[in-house]
């Protein structure tokens, strides 16, 4: 089983992943948006047990956002979010973070398949990646 051990900034807390996440995207929502600063987010989904804080729990401050289903984790210290959590509690792990903690390369197996949420993006992308309106269920950007 894979296992990728992160830290934050300040190295105060510790999260680790293990296994395989339940989703490796670009989301485009507007939720993702608005938590995070950002026109799409690339992210990591995991559940709670497969993303497990595993140093400096005691470090770690929660904001829940005032209208949307959404958490941010965060170290108390030197303010790094390691994760928020969506509506369905998957703990959204962004691939940068992934990517700090491993020499600033994402380990292969974690990279993107696909962009989500595309129907709400505001920049357009124009890689080969699928394009999904919604979820991974949803159809197809058609272009
Ligand atoms: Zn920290
Ligand atoms: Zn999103």
């Amino acid at each position: 089983m894979n296992t990728y051990n992160l830290h934050c900034d300040c190295n105060k807390v510790a999260l680790t992943l293990s296994g395989e996440p339940k989703v490796k995207a670009y989301c485009h929502c507007i939720d993702c948006r608005e938590l995070l600063n950002s026109p799409f987010a690339p992210v990591t989904a995991w559940t709670e047990e497969n993303a497990a804080i595993t140093a400096g729990e005691e470090h770690v401050s929660i904001y829940q956002h005032p209208s949307l289903r959404m958490k941010k984790y965060f170290c108390s210290h030197c303010g790094e979010v390691l994760f928020n959590t969506n509506c369905v509690d998957w703990r959204v792990v962004p691939q940068l973070l992934i990517a700090k903690n491993h020499d600033h390369q994402l380990p292969e197996e974690l990279t993107a398949t696909a962009h989500i949420f595309y129907e709400q993006r505001v920049v357009d992308i124009s890689d080969d990646l699928p394009k999904h309106l919604r979820g991974f269920s949803s159809p197809l950007f058609a272009g």
